[in-house]
């Protein structure tokens, strides 16, 4: 039993120094990625329910590299949080996502998914100011998407700083809502001009009734905030008038599109406006 014991720690501590590696590697491709010019933006439509047409796209970030592929968003943003590597590599997606939505037509907004860890990079307010600046985007037309592990900080400085990002013009988003430690008291914190509606949610509400309770209480408390919602993950058409019914205000998902190059959006938006 002894030596089964001793060999099975020599497999674990083999396997968690492969791990270690692995991500030392990761950490060190990371590093280099900007430099290398190895990201991409990718861009995912929002369909605007009440003028049935697309009104948003949703800026989601790609890593080419040419030895690993196309890695995942879900694979290097964690370790690009855990470095600090993500504050560079957001203030370029801040970047490239307004220089592209400068160039739409001026109804269309940009979506901006921004890490907690952005906020505890001071001057944030006035990199964003100097961003939309330099871009000539209308800060109207910029959504920044939080996630609510930011509002657990629960500190007065993210208040403030959401409030300074308000007043530049720019809109605030809750991503992910009804995830992780959602509480009804982080609505009421600061007044997000909308709420995304987890996939999780959406992806149930053909096959059980509670998730559709669940969505039509979300919804119903966003109206009585006065909130826009959108629904994530979108696949089915069978999902389109349930989510017209419970009063949602935009619809995101693959029914509508994969996210996709920029160069792809002109072709979509004039798809779009014929749905
Ligand atoms: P998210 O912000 O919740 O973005 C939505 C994710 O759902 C995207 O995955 C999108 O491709 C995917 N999606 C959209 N519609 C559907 C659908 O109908 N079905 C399914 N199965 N999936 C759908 P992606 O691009 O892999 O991004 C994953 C996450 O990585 C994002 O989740 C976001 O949290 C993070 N992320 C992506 N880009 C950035 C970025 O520029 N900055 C930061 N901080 N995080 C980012
Ligand atoms: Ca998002
Ligand atoms: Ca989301
Ligand atoms: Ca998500």
């Amino acid at each position: 039993a002894k030596t089964a014991g001793r060999s099975r720690f020599r497999r674990f501590t083999r396997d968690l120094d492969r791990e270690i590696r692995a991500r030392r590697s990761m950490e060190l491709d990371l590093h280099d990625a900007l430099a290398d010019g190895e990201f991409a933006l990718h861009f995912q439509p929002l369909f605007d329910l009440s003028r049935n047409c697309f009104s948003a796209f949703e800026a989601l970030l790609r890593w080419n590299h040419p030895r690993r592929g196309q890695v995942l968003p879900a694979e290097f943003i964690p370790v690009a949080e855990e470095t600090g590597l993500i504050i560079p590599i957001g203030e370029w997606v801040l970047r490239e996502a307004c220089r592209h939505a400068a160039t739409w037509p001026e109804d269309i907004r940009v979506a901006v998914n921004f890490s907690t860890v952005q906020f505890s990079s001071p001057g944030l307010v006035g990199q964003v100011a100097q961003t939309l600046a330099a871009s000539g985007l209308d800060p109207n037309r910029l959504e920044i998407e939080i996630t609510e592990s930011l509002l657990l900080e629960s500190s007065d400085s993210i208040r403030d700083i959401l409030l300074g990002l308000k007043a530049l013009g720019v809109r605030i988003a809750l991503d992910d809502f009804g995830t992780g430690f959602s509480s009804l008291s982080f609505l009421r914190k600061f007044p997000f001009d909308k709420i995304k509606i987890d996939r999780s949610f959406i992806i149930e509400l053909l096959r059980e009734d509670e998730a559709g309770a669940v969505v039509r209480a979300i919804t119903d408390l966003a109206t009585a905030l006065k909130m826009e919602t959108t629904a994530e993950g979108v696949e089915e058409s069978g999902q389109v008038e349930a989510l017209r019914a419970f009063g949602c205000t935009t619809l995101q998902g693959y029914l509508f599109s994969r996210p996709v190059p920029p160069a792809d959006i002109p072709a979509l938006l004039a798809r779009g406006r014929s749905i």
